[in-house]
Parts: structure tokens; sequence; C-alpha cells
């Protein structure tokens, strides 16, 4: 499909009971923040962060203007944890059923302490049940410390855990699925072994006989700050998808 995909998102904000802009309870600013960052990094925005030597995949983000009844929202819906269903204990299965919307309609992001040190996880199109569709982030790798009035700290703070998540909604594997056979299935990508983490100044070759490892991709696992770019590979399967599976959600 053609021309510019807009995707309607409603971020779920899963606190333990602390004020609006306190601890899990993030500010309105912070989930500002996300979005922003969301399109600078899909558009390929010049002078962003995102302004990688990758493409515009001329996919675009914006907080839902109206809920599933039609009523006028700001996106933004926040649950106090304990009040979920069994203390909201599993995030899919008591989190999740209770608190999406239509995700035909609407990309669901939860913004929930997942532990384990994991920063954020996602369903791939396809394979979850509809109450479950969407992606999954911690408060502290949601937003960027770089808009003003965000405070987020540490390496995976500048809202690239989200991007790295859509990406899989969108279809996407990571860039490090070995040296062999179909990798990420992305014929533009290197062949990786293994996912880099932090920012290696000289990128490392984890794959004999072709280019370095792609650090720069948001599909590795490189620090926020060292991550720039899709490929034109990577741009085409997210555009299946939204011309398949996931049609019904653009606009
Ligand atoms: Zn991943
Ligand atoms: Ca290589």
């Amino acid at each position: 499909r053609g021309g510019t995909i807009r995707l309607p998102v409603v971020v779920h904000v899963v606190h333990n009971g602390e004020a609006v802009g306190v601890g899990n309870n993030i500010s309105d600013l912070q989930v500002l923040s996300q979005i922003d960052v969301l399109n600078e990094d899909y558009r390929r925005i010049p002078g962003s962060r995102g302004f990688g030597a990758g493409v515009d995949t001329n996919i675009e983000f914006y907080l839902a203007k109206e809920d599933p009844n039609c009523n006028p929202t700001n996106g933004i819906m926040r649950y106090r944890r304990s009040e979920l269903p069994n203390g909201g204990a599993s995030i899919d299965s008591d989190i999740k059923p209770k608190t999406f919307w239509d995700s035909s309609r609407y990309l669901n992001m939860w913004v929930v302490n997942i532990g384990g040190g994991i920063l954020g996880y996602a369903t791939f199109p396809g394979t979850a049940p509809a109450e479950e569709d969407g992606v999954v982030m911690i408060p502290s790798a949601f937003g960027s410390n770089d808009a003003p009035g965000v405070f987020i700290g540490g390496v995976y703070n500048l809202g690239r855990t989200t991007t790295h998540e859509v990406g899989h909604y969108l279809g996407l594997f990571h860039t490090f699925q070995g040296c062999t056979g179909a990798g990420d299935s992305v014929a533009d990508t290197p062949p990786q072994a293994q996912p880099n983490y932090g920012c290696p100044s000289t990128p490392p070759d984890t794959c004999s006989g072709g280019d370095d490892d792609l650090i720069e991709n948001y599909m590795d696992y490189s620090d926020d700050v060292c991550m720039d770019m899709f490929t034109a590979g990577q741009n085409a399967r997210m555009q299946a998808v939204l011309s398949g599976l996931r049609s019904s959600l653009a606009s």
C-alpha cells in the first residue's frame, strides 16, 4: 500500500497507586514523548535521533482520540494494578483481557513492570488472541529522556524499546537470527549470530563473509543511543503486514 499510514494507539499505564507522574504512573508528557520517538524513528525525521542511514517507513502513530464506544479520549488509560483481576499478577492473563481496546482498531500498548530484567515484549501478527494483542514495555524504558520535563535514566531511556517492540508487532524478527538459513527473512540486513549490547565503536562481525553487524538497527539489542534505522527490506515486511494481517488498523 502507498502513502502515509496512521496507526491509532492506546497506552494503558498500570501503576501501583502512585500519583500521576510518579514511579510507574508515568506522566502524560512521558507518554507523549514516546509517541514522538515512534514518529521520528518510523518516519526518519531529519535532525532527530532517528535520522540514520535507513528508510522512512511512512508509518505514523497517534494517541487515539475516540475510545471503542466513540467517546472522546486522550488515548491514555490508567489502572491500579492491585485492582485488576487476580491483583494483575499475570500481564497476559489478568491485565490485558480486562483492559484491551479492540485490537483490530487500536495498537494496544501496556506500560507495566514486567520483571526478570525484561524491557518489553510484543505479539507477532496473527499469533495472539485479540485480547492479548499488542506491545508491553516497562515504565523506565517508555518515553524519551530527550523530551523537556521527562527524566528517565539508564541506556534504554530514549524510547527505542517501543520502536523495537512495534517492529515485532509489525512482523520483524531480530537481526541476530544466526549465520545460516533465512535469518530474519530480510535480504538487506547482514546475517548476525547473536545480539549486540552497548554501543561498540567498531561494529562486530559475528557472521563471516559478509558485512559487519548492523548494530544501529532497531531490531538489535544495542543501547538506545546507538540505534537509528530500519532497512528497506524490513519496511517491506512491515508494509506487507499492514496490507495483510493488520490492515484493519491502518488509515
Ligand atoms: Zn525483540
Ligand atoms: Ca557479517
